[in-house]
């Protein structure tokens, strides 16, 4: 099943193309690795999946339906049912320092009118768990280690059930040691059949846990296949 689609997506600064026509179905429970030299255009395109960076032109659908009557206008009511579904983390933490580890999932889910306090917070325990870190709920994230933040931040989008999850580099700012906690409970995520898409530096990651690897190169998709197909190819 084709979960998401995103239909010859190119993406220009003024006069400069960064993506020139990417395509891409993704199938649920596909883990997608985007990997490629700095400055090819990987964190733009994963953006542009969940238009946090408008594309200059082509189209997404999920679930096989238009996600905008007009890409090039879309309206909060399509943006908010995008983001929700499609959920981000980035390669900076972004937690909110005054609020409790336990907060700061609460928050995601209760601004979103999605559950009630006391759901929330159940919920959010249940996902402090499954990445591995409910003795930290009512820690502030400043007493968190760097690794122990970006698997709060995971938690934290997966609080509103998105049926896919980008992840921007997600260990890029983290110590080798550190990454791979992180790199875990990713994989942990894609052994239940979670859908992600990983922008990533980490080849062992790509190799061992991506079904197929989409390597870009100057806004365009070079090669693209599963890992074993990608790396034995020079
Ligand atoms: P990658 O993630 O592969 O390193 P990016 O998507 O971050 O690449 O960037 C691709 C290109 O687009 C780079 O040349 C970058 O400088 C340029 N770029 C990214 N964001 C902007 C922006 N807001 N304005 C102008 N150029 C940008
Ligand atoms: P990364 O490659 O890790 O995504 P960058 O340092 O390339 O990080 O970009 C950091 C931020 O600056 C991003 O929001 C990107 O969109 C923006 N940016 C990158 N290149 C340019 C550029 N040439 N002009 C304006 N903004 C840019």
């Amino acid at each position: 099943r084709v979960i998401l689609n995103a239909g010859s997506i190119s993406k220009s600064y003024g006069a400069t193309e960064v993506l020139k026509g990417i395509s891409l179905e993704v199938h649920a429970g596909e883990v997608i690795a985007l990997i490629g030299p700095s400055g090819a255009g990987k964190s733009t395109f994963l953006r542009c999946l969940n238009y946090l960076e408008r594309p200059t032109s082509g189209g997404l659908t999920l679930d096989g339906e238009q996600v905008f009557k007009n890409p090039l206008n879309p309206s909060k009511h399509e943006l908010v049912h995008l983001r929700r579904r499609v959920g981000m983390v980035f390669q900076s933490f972004n937690l909110f320092p005054h609020l409790s580890v336990l907060q700061n999932i609460v928050l995601a889910q209760t601004l979103n009118g999605k559950r009630s306090k006391k759901e929330a917070e159940e919920y959010a325990m249940k996902l402090l768990t499954q990445v591995g870190l409910p003795d930290k709920a009512s820690a502030k994230p400043s007493q968190c280690s760097g690794g122990q933040q970006q698997r709060i931040a995971i938690a934290r989008a997966l609080a509103l059930d998105p049926e896919i999850m980008l992840f921007d580099e997600p260990t890029s700012a983290l110590d080798p040691e550190i990454a791979d906690e992180v790199l875990t409970v990713m994989r942990d995520l894609a052994e239940i059949g979670m859908t992600m898409i990983v922008v990533t530096h980490e080849m062992r990651f790509a190799e061992r846990v991506a079904d197929r690897v989409l390597l870009l190169d100057r806004g365009c998709i070079l090669e693209e296949g599963t890992p074993q197909h990608v790396f034995t190819n020079p």
